[in-house]
């Protein structure tokens, strides 16, 4: 039977509003290719309402608004809302497998994982409280100085659909336990649990305008939002074309931004490790959430005194994995989000192929798999670094390969991109393992794994990875601004002016 989601609308000022221009977006199952509901398309004029909402949010019920309630005020809201949301996991991660197509398995672990960060900011929001005056030590004693940590203000969230809820969540937590007012902006191509999102807000009685979730397209409802004059910061995950796009925004009005982009994550395998162990971190790093991670390792190096065999296993290994409906029991690999991503992933694997590269295994649509997206765990070998396949990022599963003889040759593989996000070092020796990562130009090492994260650990990358540090004590600090606070303390007067100078 066909699964329908029920029709939402904007969330703005605490309520539920239709989009000023009526617009909606069909939803598509992608295991299945039905439409199973629509969401509402945002516009500039509905931007402006959330922006003003925000702002109200922020200046309303002086001395008892969002911003200046303590920390522990605005923790017990953020624990609310990972109660509500533990309460409805279930629920929450079945929507997201339908919509973004993630097996059911891996939904409901992103959604414990959006509790827990809920959970982990309500934490550091309470602990803000004793960190508010921070003291600064001064060489003059005629002065006192200490530093106030405050809420930046209204900021615009714009999100993508690999992690629908948990991406946002890596933004909303820590935006409300600083005490800023925020809008979300999800990818129109997976929305639906961000909008729950916006029904346990209102359970929990969240006051009006600190979180307002508009759903809709990048052009016309991100792009007003990444250059809305009164929107203090924009924190984007995504692409990094679309990331060019809103730092040029952002610079229109000069405001902070942190992005997290792409990637083409390296995974260097040396000779020494146990090649079972090493195959499933493989798949895992490259093959989880269907492919579409950002920090997917999704470029094997491998010493060549192993690879032919190591490639057996490997193969070995992806031909047991369960590729079928997320909602399938023991689905490992369900399809990719939309028909226009599962077009861009098969035209990579036909460019590789006219390039001269050698499909080791995948490729193709499964052959029991007749609707939907889907795409066989592909490897790709007799690859050279100018190949596309190597140097671009694929966001699908896709895993291409290369060997090397020497470690100084595995790091230079492995750095040689302009991305900068994750990457991985699996080797039995762990000296090795200290070198090899102090040596990769990465924002995230793995070393004998790939991919497990963890909210009190930073995340974020260098070079066209973007900058800025999500989760941990610094996805807060993003939200917070420094004030610096001096008193004169001495009874003598400053006397500059007076003759002689008594300075
Ligand atoms: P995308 O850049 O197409 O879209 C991301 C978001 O930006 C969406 O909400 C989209 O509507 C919005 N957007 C698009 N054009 C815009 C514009 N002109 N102005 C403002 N907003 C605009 O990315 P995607 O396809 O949704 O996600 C996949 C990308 O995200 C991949 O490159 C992946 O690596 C990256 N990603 C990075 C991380 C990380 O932590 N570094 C995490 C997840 C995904």
């Amino acid at each position: 039977m066909a699964i329908r989601i029920p029709p939402r609308q904007l969330f703005i000022d605490g309520e539920w509003r239709e989009p000023v221009k009526k617009h909606r977006i069909p939803i598509i199952n992608p295991s299945t290719e039905e439409i199973i509901g629509n969401i509402p398309a945002a516009t500039a004029e509905d931007v402006e309402l959330a922006v003003s909402a925000a702002r109200r949010a922020l200046s309303r019920n002086k001395g008892r608004d969002w911003a200046s309630a303590t920390g522990a005020h605005r923790a017990k809201y953020l624990r609310a809302i990972a109660a509500k949301v533990t309460e409805r996991k279930a629920e929450l991660a079945k929507l997201e497998a339908i919509d973004c197509g993630k097996p059911l398995d891996e939904a409901a672990w992103d959604i414990d994982d959006v509790a827990g960060c809920f959970e982990y900011y309500a934490d550091l929001a309470e602990a803000l409280d004793a960190k508010q005056k921070s003291p600064v030590s001064l060489p003059m004693e005629a002065f006192k100085c200490h530093v106030l940590r405050e809420p930046i203000g209204v900021v615009g969230l714009i999100t993508p659909w690999n992690y629908p809820l948990l991406m946002a969540t890596w933004k909303v937590a820590p935006a409300l336990a600083a005490g800023c007012a925020a809008i979300l902006k999800p990818s129109e191509l997976a929305s639906v649990t961000c909008l729950e999102l916006a029904e346990v807000c209102k359970e929990v009685g969240l006051p009006p305008g600190v979180l307002n979730i508009l759903t809709g397209y990048g052009v016309e409802a991100g792009a007003p939002l990444a250059c809305h004059p009164d929107v203090d910061k924009v924190a984007f995950t995504g692409s990094s074309a679309t990331g060019r796009k809103i730092m040029t925004a952002a610079a229109s009005v000069i405001k902070p931004v942190t992005l997290e982009l792409g990637g083409k994550s390296p995974i260097i395998l040396f000779e020494d490790f146990d090649l079972d162990k090493a195959a499933e971190w493989t798949i895992f790093g490259c093959f989880w959430t269907n492919g579409q991670i950002c920090s997917a390792t999704s470029r094997l190096i491998v010493h060549e005194s192993i690879a032919a065999e190591f490639l057996d296993r490997l193969v070995k290994w992806i031909k047991n994995i369960k590729i079928s409906d997320p909602l399938e029991e023991g689905c490992r690999l369900g399809p990719v989000v939309s028909e226009g991503q599962y077009e861009k992933v098969m035209q990579f694997i036909t460019t590789a192929k006219n390039e001269g590269a050698t499909i080791l295994c995948g490729g193709v649509r499964p052959q029991h798999l007749k609707k939907g997206f889907f795409i066989e765990p592909t490897v790709i070998t007799d690859v050279t670094t100018s190949m596309q396949i190597w140097r671009e990022e694929v966001f699908g599963p896709v895993l291409c390969v290369k060997t090397f003889s020497t470690e100084d040759e595995a790091i230079e593989l492995a750095n040689d991109t302009q991305y900068g996000l994750g990457a991985a070092v699996i080797s039995k020796d762990l000296e090795r393992c200290e070198r090899v990562t102090k040596a990769l130009q990465a924002g995230i090492v793995w070393v004998n794994c790939s991919q497990p994260c963890f909210c009190q650990a930073p995340w974020g990358g260098n070079k066209r990875s973007g900058f800025g540090r999500e989760l941990g004590e610094w996805g807060l600090e993003n939200y917070l601004s420094l004030k610096q606070v001096t008193q004169y303390i001495s009874d003598e007067p400053w006397g500059w002016y007076q003759s002689p100078s008594k300075l």
